[in-house]
C-alpha cells in the first residue's frame, strides 16, 4: 500500500487537476480518504460514475451536498455515452483562474494536464477510453500507476496520463464493505454472501419497498419478516431448497443486474439522518 501510495503521490505532482472517479451508487463507500490526504491542495473534480444504475434523486442530492461542501462534482454515465465533453468543461471552470493567469502570461492554448484516480471497478479506464476516443489496454487492478506511462490529449485543451492511478478500496467499517460486495467493486472471496443478501433484504426493504415487492411479489407478512427468514423464502422460491448460498448469489446477481431498479446504497446526508 505504501508504495502504491508513493506512486499516486508521484504523479499527483505532474496534474493540475484530479479526475476522482467513484460509482454513484455508492458515492462514500468507493472513495479512499487516502487521497484527501496524499492529494492535498489540487483541485479535485469528482465523478460519480455509472449514474445511470443510481438512483437519480440520491445523486443530486449527492451531487448538492458536496458543492455545498466546496467539492464541485458531476454525475457521469462513461458506459453509454460516446463523449464526455463534461469532464473537461467542469475542469475548465474549475481551473479558470489558472487558466486566466496563464492566458495573460502570453501562453494562448494553455493545456489541463489531468489523471483519473479511483478505486477498482469505478470505471476509470472506461472514462478514459471515452475522453481519449480509443481503446487504451485494461491496465488491471493492482494499486499504484504503471512505470513508463505517458500523456495523451483528450482534446486541444486536455491531457491525460493514460494509465489511471488505482486506490485501494477501503472498508475498515464492514457496511462499507457489504455495500461495495453488492454492487461488485470487491471480489468474491472477501465477504460472506449471506451477509450481503440479508444486508441487500433489509435496505430494499426499507428504501425500495415498492420495488422488492412487486420483483419478488412479496406478501405484506414477508415484508415483516426477518431479513434471514425472507432470504430462505426466496431461497425456496427459486427452487433452490435451503440452500442459502446459491440464494443469497442469486440475489446479489439479480440486484446487480438492476432486477430491483436503480439504487443507491449511501444515502445523502439528510435521509441518513433521518434513517
Ligand atoms: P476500472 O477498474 O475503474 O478501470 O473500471 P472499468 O472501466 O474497467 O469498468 C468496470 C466495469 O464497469 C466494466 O464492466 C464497465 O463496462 C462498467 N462501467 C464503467 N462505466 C460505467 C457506467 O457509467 N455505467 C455502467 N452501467 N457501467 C459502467
Amino acid at each position: 500500500m505504501a508504495k502504491a501510495q508513493r506512486q499516486v503521490q508521484e504523479k499527483l505532482k505532474q496534474v493540475d487537476i484530479v479526475f476522482e472517479i467513484v460509482d454513484a451508487r455508492v458515492p462514500e463507500s468507493s472513495r479512499n480518504p487516502v487521497l484527501d490526504q496524499i492529494i492535498q491542495q489540487k483541485p479535485r473534480l469528482l465523478i460519480l460514475n455509472k449514474a445511470d444504475l443510481a438512483d437519480p434523486h440520491k445523486t443530486a442530492a449527492w451531487i448538492s451536498t458536496y458543492e455545498k461542501a466546496g467539492q464541485p462534482a458531476i454525475k457521469l454515465d462513461a458506459q453509454h455515452k460516446q463523449r464526455l465533453p463534461q469532464i473537461e468543461k467542469a475542469a475548465r471552470s474549475i481551473l479558470a483562474d489558472k487558466i486566466e493567469r496563464q492566458k495573460q502570461r502570453g501562453i494562448r492554448n494553455p493545456l489541463i494536464k489531468a489523471m483519473c484516480i479511483g478505486i477498482p471497478n469505478v470505471g476509470k479506464s472506461t472514462v478514459l477510453n471515452r475522453l481519449l476516443s480509443k481503446n487504451i489496454a485494461k491496465t488491471g487492478n493492482k494499486p499504484g500507476v504503471t512505470k513508463n506511462q505517458q500523456w495523451l490529449k483528450a482534446s486541444d485543451h486536455l491531457a491525460l496520463l493514460d494509465t489511471p492511478g488505482i486506490l485501494w478500496p477501503k472498508f475498515d467499517d464492514p457496511e462499507v464493505g457489504t455495500k461495495l460486495a453488492l454492487t461488485g467493486a470487491i471480489a468474491e472471496n472477501i465477504y460472506h454472501p449471506d451477509d450481503v443478501a440479508v444486508f441487500a433484504l433489509d435496505f430494499f426493504r426499507a428504501q425500495y419497498t415498492a420495488a422488492i415487492t412487486k420483483a419478488y411479489q412479496l406478501t405484506a407478512q414477508d415484508l415483516t419478516l426477518p431479513a434471514p427468514e425472507l432470504l430462505l423464502a426466496l431461497t425456496k422460491k427459486w427452487g433452490l431448497k435451503d440452500d442459502y448460498d446459491r440464494g443469497s448469489d442469486r440475489l446479489i446477481q439479480e440486484i446487480r443486474k438492476g432486477r430491483l431498479g436503480r439504487y443507491t446504497l449511501d444515502l445523502p446526508p439528510k435521509e441518513a439522518d433521518e434513517a
